[in-house]
């Protein structure tokens, strides 16, 4: 967009005249590394005007207005302006004259009142654009400020998310929905369509030749979801709800509107209907009061279900939600400990679960790095010859790596002997 209004990227970032970071506040560390970027920024390049944008941008403005040389901050109900924001002072003054000054209030673009459902695509040169359909979350998990910074749940309209699929369809093989809670799409639009409505439209009405779905809720892996991506193979073969916890007491005092049995249900039910799905989940570790003993009930749950892949995380206390009030904060060292136990448990489960590939058959999508490629089933294949990016290949599996697949290389006896001298 910022292209669309004349600015050019700059040759490298120390020659920048104007700087946009893009920000993430979902705990506290990643806060701090926004502070400590803006001001290495300005500390490297004076002379640059930097404009902040995102969650945090959203939650705290005023603390970041403070930090040297940000002439801008932008929150996410604000984003899609961006480019009237700079152009506008660019056209007042010829050009982006250089900052030094603090910012002023009026300079600061955030209000906790949400705007339109956007719909945004990051297409550029990438081979999987991610689509997001879904913006905010009606929960309140003790946990987490998205609800703060991201606002209630909103869906983008049913005919602009076609269009937008049908015009990367065209041009990418593989498109991802995605959304903060993907699974509520459909809910506050009133056109009384969920989920799997919506899938299936894109399947009947556009000519994606593959369609992923980022994290889904794990209640909403409602049987008409689960039995659709089983009968498409345009779906790919790709399950992941967060778990958080697998002990009861946790998830009541993370306020999730779940409990472990009511998981391992769908779980169970979508492993019956793809078992060669991949099956991914975010699990948190360290949560406040956590004992050793619910620790050990995560433990035992993870190592009884079929998970392809987990994405680990420890709790930190975050500012302003209900978790950083609550006693009995973990250690950190025990944090870190439960961390390492349950990321060497998701390796083992990789591990056996690539073993348990090799010799068959996948449908891949070939990635920018030409030797690679994407299974459906979410596996990174090593090709046994480069390949142009965005092409879906069916391969079969030679092997393991360290961490994912060899594509099966051609026997050398299959080689024409006429070719041997
Ligand atoms: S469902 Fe996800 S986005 Fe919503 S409050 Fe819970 S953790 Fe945050």
């Amino acid at each position: 967009m910022l292209a669309l209004r004349g600015f050019a990227p700059a040759p490298e970032r120390d020659a920048a005249d104007l700087v946009v970071l893009n920000t993430c506040t979902v705990t506290a560390a990643a806060d701090d590394d926004v502070r400590k970027t803006a001001r290495r920024v300005n500390r490297e390049n004076p002379e640059a005007s930097i404009l902040i944008t995102g969650c945090y941008a959203q939650r705290d403005p005023e603390t970041l207005a403070h930090l040297p040389g940000v002439r801008w901050v932008v929150g996410n109900s604000h984003k899609t302006q961006i480019p009237d924001i700079v152009a506008e002072h660019a056209a007042e003054s010829g050009a982006l004259t250089p900052y030094h000054g603090n910012i002023h209030v009026g300079d600061i673009f955030a209000q906790h009142e949400f705007l339109s459902a956007p719909v945004e695509d990051s297409t550029g040169d990438r081979t999987r654009p991610n689509l997001k359909i879904q913006d905010g979350c009606n929960n309140r998990c003790s946990f987490c400020v998205i609800p703060f910074v991201r606002g209630r749940s909103r869906s983008a309209p049913l005919h602009e998310v076609i269009e937008q699929v049908r015009q990367l369809g065209a041009k990418y093989c593989e498109v991802v929905l995605s959304g903060i809670n993907l699974g509520r799409w459909g809910r506050d639009n009133g056109i009384s369509m969920r989920l799997h409505d919506l899938v299936r439209t894109l399947l009947a009405e556009t000519p994606v030749e593959r369609l992923r779905l980022s994290s889904v809720e794990p209640m909403d892996y409602s049987n008409e979801l689960l039995e659709l991506m089983a009968s498409d193979s345009r779906i790919a073969r790709h399950w992941h709800a967060p778990l958080q916890s697998g002990c009861d007491a946790v998830l009541k005092r993370m306020k999730r509107r779940y409990r472990v049995r009511h998981y391992e249900d769908r779980m169970r039910r979508a492993f019956a209907l793809l078992p060669e799905a991949a099956f991914g989940a975010d699990v948190m570790v360290g949560f406040p009061g956590e004992t050793d003993a619910e620790f050990e009930e995560t433990r035992a749950f993870i190592e009884g279900m079929p998970y392809t892949y987990l994405h680990v995380f420890t709790y930190s206390e975050r500012p302003g939600t209900p978790a950083s009030d609550l006693a009995d904060s973990v250690p950190i060292p025990v944090r870190k400990q439960r961390n390492a136990v349950l990321r060497e448990l998701a390796a083992r489960k990789n591990l056996e679960f690539r073993q348990g590939l090799v010799g068959r058959r996948l449908s891949v999508v070939t990635l920018e790095n030409e030797g690679f490629a994407l299974s459906d089933n979410y596996v990174k294949v090593e090709l046994a010859q480069p390949s142009p990016a965005n092409e879906i290949h069916e391969v079969e599996i030679g092997g393991v790596t360290e961490t994912g697949l060899a594509e099966k290389r051609p026997e050398l006896s299959a080689i024409s002997p006429f070719v041997v001298i």
